[in-house]
């Protein structure tokens, strides 16, 4: 056995260990309820609860995506999984937003996983009546958005139309004939929109991408002061990364629309052109201001995470992908690259917050994971490995969970805060669940074309 095989089998049983707990201290979705929505658990500088029911990200859809991923090799976990789609389905609210943030289209990413079970057909009536509703509302949502300024919203990750995009992919192969035609008419609708808005636009008298976003369109008043201009994001979950990774997992799925390799080019283009290097090796910026994109002012050391959400691990996946859907490997090298620079650095010095997914450990480590997985990367693979088991060190046995989310206590920003509030967060984007997804998603590989958890996150 070589010492690449003895570590992972080692460490495999840890993870299990820990991804059992993750999973036992789930199972009770009124029990995760009770807990998630105690005081304690509010961000404490906005207030915000971090539990919304019929959410993916922070409800009960994405801790049934967990459990449903468990069940794949143990039956055990189809019970508790059925809670808390019960549970969602128990308070869709009546009027859905776009994406998967809430409602229908929450769910059906859940069933997403559901419909990967390798013994069992679960949900056959309820997978396809989501998936016609939300394609039905996909496409007037997506008709509604062409007519409007640019807003960040239009093409982020969870309020946008990305994510739900790639669910409707991931689950096509389960859908009754009538069910598949309307949801790929709501997957071209989308890429069309996307590819539409890689195209140069007017921005104060000068051409930049279309996915500027101008200042009336600025969400906050410090975004307002920031950007007068307004600013191209760059991040995978609030920026252009995320359509990128989108477009190159559509076309290896088989969807390919007018223009879409030429918007790969020219989103991978500008993406790789915003690459910085310091002692550490690459980064890449969270946002580029107008003025930065005319070359009217640098920024010597601009804001920078090592998050999936904003960052090298999520912008050089989406590049790795696009390296491949061009044909262009030294593309995907870079990527690669830098993926190993952020696992080669000591876990002390990432710009993140604690163990969760979104800007934690867990959102690095299991981009690394897809990535060597894709392109047969056994160096990638080994560090993956040795940095998930410096993560298990942070289990808490007294937290409910078994890992806290860590948020800001102080104003400036998670760069300048000087004190972190420990939330217990249940969900799949900053809770336990997405750690425990993490780690059984590096002992127990997806077979190509499987509909899994993280397909909402643009990972596979
Ligand atoms: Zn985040």
């Amino acid at each position: 056995m070589n010492v690449d095989l003895q570590l992972k089998t080692g460490l495999s049983m840890e993870f299990d260990e820990a991804v059992i707990a993750i999973g036992g201290a789930l199972s009770d979705p009124g029990n995760v309820r009770q807990i998630a929505t105690g005081l304690h658990n509010q961000e404490p500088l906005s207030g915000f609860s971090t539990w919304q029911p019929s959410s993916y990200t922070i409800g009960h859809p994405g801790i049934a995506a967990f459990l449903f991923r468990l069940s794949w090799s143990d039956d055990h976990w189809l019970t508790s999984a059925h809670a808390h789609v019960e549970a969602a389905v128990a308070v869709l609210p009546k009027e859905s937003q776009i994406g998967i943030s809430s409602g229908p289209g929450a769910v059906l990413a859940a069933l997403t996983v559901a419909a990967s079970h390798p013994r069992r057909d679960l949900y056959p009536l309820l997978r396809n009546r989501l998936a016609d509703w939300t394609s039905e509302h996909h496409l007037s949502s997506i008709s509604v958005l062409s007519g409007k300024p640019v807003s960040w919203s239009h093409y982020d990750v969870f309020s946008g139309p990305t994510a739900l995009t790639r669910v409707l992919i991931s689950i096509l192969h389960a859908l009754k004939p009538d069910s598949r035609a309307r949801a790929e008419n709501a997957i071209r609708a989308c890429l069309d929109y996307l590819v539409q808005l890689t195209q140069l636009v007017d921005a104060h008298g000068s051409l930049v991408p279309g996915w500027w976003v101008d200042y009336e369109q600025q969400q906050t008043d410090d975004d307002r002061n920031s950007y007068p201009h307004g600013d191209l994001n760059a991040g995978l979950a609030h920026g252009i990364a995320g359509p990128l990774a989108l477009l190159c997992l559509s076309k290896e799925a088989g969807f390919e629309v007018a223009g879409q390799i030429e918007a790969i080019r020219s989103v991978s283009d500008w993406l790789h052109n915003q690459r910085r290097i310091n002692v550490d090796g690459a980064y890449w910026p969270c946002r580029v201001s107008w003025e930065e994109q005319l070359g009217r002012v640098v920024v010597e050391h601009p804001l920078t995470r090592d998050a999936w959400c904003y960052g090298t691990p999520g912008v050089a996946w989406s590049l790795a992908l696009a390296g491949r859907a061009l044909g262009t490997p030294s593309l995907t090298d870079i990527a690669l690259n830098a993926l190993r620079e952020v696992l080669l650095r000591d876990p002390s010095t990432w710009r993140t917050d604690g163990p969760s997914f979104c800007h934690g450990a867990s959102g690095i480590l299991q981009i690394c994971r897809r990535a060597a997985t894709m392109f047969s990367d056994q160096g990638l693979e080994s560090l993956t490995f040795k940095s998930a088991k410096a993560l298990l060190a942070q289990q808490d046995d007294d937290a409910p969970f078994r890992f806290r989310h860590v948020t800001p206590a102080t104003h400036g920003g998670w760069s300048k805060a000087n004190r972190f509030d420990y939330l217990d967060s249940p969900g799949i984007l900053i809770g336990g669940a997405g750690v425990g997804a993490m780690l059984h998603t590096l002992t127990h590989q997806t077979k190509e074309g499987t509909g899994d958890w993280d397909s909402a996150f643009l990972l596979s």
